[in-house]
């Protein structure tokens, strides 16, 4: 039989289309793209056969198999790729890739009926005439800082960049070696220095810098020192560093400011959410920073923010900026924020947040749910499945505090019939996709990432990904 006999048999775009219509995926994917799959994989059968000598020997019921399988594929990566929810059973709880901070219920809500209608976004109701943007969440945050002033950005590396051009456009920032950072997905500080007109000025070697260094450096064209928190790395044998209260020191006896690049945002008291040691930005004020900045999303456990806190005159002169304009957070961002800082102005961060909430749950806690959804498992997936309840080492996260580790829990799930890669990968297909690791004795859940109430969800993506057939 002949090669154009076969093309007859390819299905026409539309009815593949309508099939895929039919398909749970189908049902959550837009008809255009549901259009754009069928047509692409009638092609690529097209191509196959006019290349191939094998289609000759192909059935009816094969073109038409090959359509579908190669059309289906193609719909399931498209939405693979949309922005979708997951569950973070990776123990990491500032996950970048996964979105960092999921938001409180009180901020969803807030966010939902800020943005269902009009609102006060610049508008003042006593005066009944336009009101500043943010005011309220500028109140907030000198309330539970101690800061003169505060504002709101789009996210940290905004909040920096606007720091930098503010206070030292076509000068000098003296800056120590040791803290030239990258954070993930592109922003380092170095680059950063150069878009933002202000001339960097590195001091010290990587792994020690002195008060020293700082002084020697001091000319009459700086116009700031800088210090940046070792917020994703650290440097560890013969170190030295400058304390951000004799940096503060040095600014002040020079005249300049101090700008403190925090980044983890760390608003609850370090020492009552387990994080000795580490400094929260009343810390970073306390010590003498003139302007601290730090992400929204990070540990302060809000939408994606770049908040910048200090002296009134310094606050002030960023908030006058042209670039201000360019960088200002949108309504959805303000109602998140402030929703998420009344819960702090109430002390029912533990309770509501959901960073600060997986930081702070005991390690027995989580024992007890792995165990309880131990059970449920076993009972569900009979012998297709091995579960043990394991300790795990959860992590606090990149751009907030990288070398801490958190006691954890969870389970390590195995089945016979697949490998723990191939697990972990079925568990990334089902709905919610579960992100887990895999290790060589099974995939571990880590529950310190996963909200209770997301419990039932986790044991239900589990027993679909166990029971699904080999592809
Ligand atoms: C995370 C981080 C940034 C970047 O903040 P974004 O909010 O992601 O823009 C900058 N500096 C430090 C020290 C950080 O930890």
């Amino acid at each position: 039989m002949g090669d154009l006999e076969r093309l007859k048999d390819i299905p026409s775009v539309d009815s593949l289309a309508a099939e895929l219509g039919a398909t749970a995926a189908g049902r959550r994917t837009p008809r255009r793209l549901l259009v754009r799959a069928a047509r692409s994989a009638v092609e690529s059968v097209r191509d196959e056969i006019l290349s191939d000598g094998r289609a000759g020997s192909a059935s009816s019921k094969d073109v038409r198999a090959r359509a579908r399988a190669l059309a289906l594929g193609e719909m399931r990566a498209l939405s693979r790729r949309r922005l979708s929810p997951v569950l973070n059973a990776t123990g990491v709880i500032v996950h970048t890739n996964l979105g960092r901070a999921p938001l409180s219920e009180r901020a969803i809500q807030r966010v939902s009926e800020v943005s269902a209608g009009y609102s006060t976004l610049e508008y003042d109701l006593a005066e009944g005439d336009r009101g500043h943007r943010g005011e309220v969440v500028t109140d907030y945050l000198r309330e539970l800082t101690g800061a003169e002033d505060a504002l709101v950005v789009n996210n940290n590396a905004a909040a920096v960049l606007l720091a930098l051009n503010t206070l030292a456009l076509g000068r000098e920032v003296v800056v120590s070696r040791s803290e030239l950072i990258e954070i993930g997905g592109s922003f380092r500080l170095p680059e950063v220095f150069e878009r933002s007109g202000a001339r960097m000025v590195a001091v010290g070697t990587t792994n020690r810098t002195r008060p020293g260094d700082y002084e020697n450096a001091i000319r009459n064209s700086t116009a700031a020192i800088m210090a940046a928190h070792w917020s994703n790395y650290s440097i560890s044998g013969f170190v030295q560093r400058v304390e951000l209260r004799d940096l503060s020191d040095i600014c002040e006896r020079a005249g300049l400011p101090l700008i403190h690049d925090l980044g983890s945002g760390l608003l609850a008291d370090a020492a009552s959410v387990g994080l000795e040691g580490e400094a929260s930005i009343a810390d970073s004020l306390a010590g003498g920073a003139d302007v601290v900045t730090a992400s929204g999303d990070k540990m302060l456990g809000g939408p994606q923010a770049g908040i910048a806190l200090g002296r009134v005159e310094t606050v002030g002169r960023m908030r006058a900026n042209p670039l201000m304009r360019a960088m200002r957070p949108g309504k959805l961002t303000l109602a998140a924020l402030e929703a998420t800082l009344e819960a702090y102005l109430e002390d029912a961060e533990r309770d509501e947040v959901p960073v600060i909430r997986a930081l702070v749950e005991s390690r027995g806690r989580l024992v007890e749910r792995a165990t309880e959804l131990a059970g449920h498992l076993r009972d569900r997936c009979g012998g297709l499945c091995s579960v043990e309840v394991v300790e795990t080492t959860a992590r606090v996260g990149g751009g907030a505090a990288p070398e801490r580790d958190v006691a954890s829990a969870g389970l390590s799930v195995s089945s016979e019939r697949m490998s723990t890669d191939a697990l972990a990968r079925r568990l990334r297909d089902v709905r919610p996709p579960v992100i887990a690791r895999a290790t060589e004795e099974g995939v571990v859940l880590d529950l310190r990432t996963i909200a209770p109430e997301d419990d039932a969800a986790a044991l239900d993506a589990l027993v679909a990904a166990l029971a699904t057939e080999e592809e």
